[in-house]
């Protein structure tokens, strides 16, 4: 009886195998590549917003230049 069945389930098992390595391979290829640091802040000194990845930090707070930070 099961051998029989055999032959009808490899094939599902290999769609079974292929659609899990299928989906394996795309968690890899489809990772969040940009975080979320969109966060804008606001110059300590002049007030302009300023993204996160420009920020000068100094004496523990943050400017959005180095003229800024030169108090
Ligand atoms: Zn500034």
């Amino acid at each position: 009886m099961l051998l029989k069945l055999l032959p009808l389930l490899i094939p599902l098992i290999i769609y079974l195998i292929f659609f899990v390595a299928k989906s394996y391979l795309k968690s890899l290829f489809l990772r969040p590549s940009h975080k979320k640091n969109e966060t804008m802040i606001v110059c300590y000194q002049c007030g302009t917003y300023t993204h996160e990845s420009l920020l000068i930090k100094k004496f523990g707070k943050q400017f959005c230049s180095d003229k800024c930070s030169n108090i």
